[in-house]
């Protein structure tokens, strides 16, 4: 898997780390311009939550989340729009 990604002119670090006992498979930290994903994610399930993880770091780098937005609707796109994309498109980890 790539090591970062470029959304929107922002370069953004992707690792892939330790979530053990979080209850999260994967986060986006701003401050940081990373997105981290559980060690233990492959295939479907590693490409699904880097898209939603890409949606969250979207958001936060085009100031959406300063339109009113809510977490459980931004968390509601995050979730859906990736399943719609994927339904369309064969998405597949990017690659090195
Ligand atoms: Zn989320």
């Amino acid at each position: 898997m790539k090591s970062s990604v470029t959304l929107f002119g922002t370069k953004v670090k992707i690792k892939q780390v330790n979530l053990d006992g979080t209850g999260v498979l994967g986060y986006y930290q701003h401050d940081k311009k990373l997105i981290a994903l559980s060690h233990r994610l492959k295939g479907d399930e590693l490409t699904l939550t880097l898209a939603h993880e890409v949606i969250h770091a979207s958001v936060a780098i085009l100031g959406l989340n300063q339109c009113q937005l809510s977490m459980d609707l931004e968390e509601m796109l995050c979730e859906t729009i990736p399943t719609a994309m994927a339904s369309v498109f064969k998405l597949s980890p990017l690659k090195k």
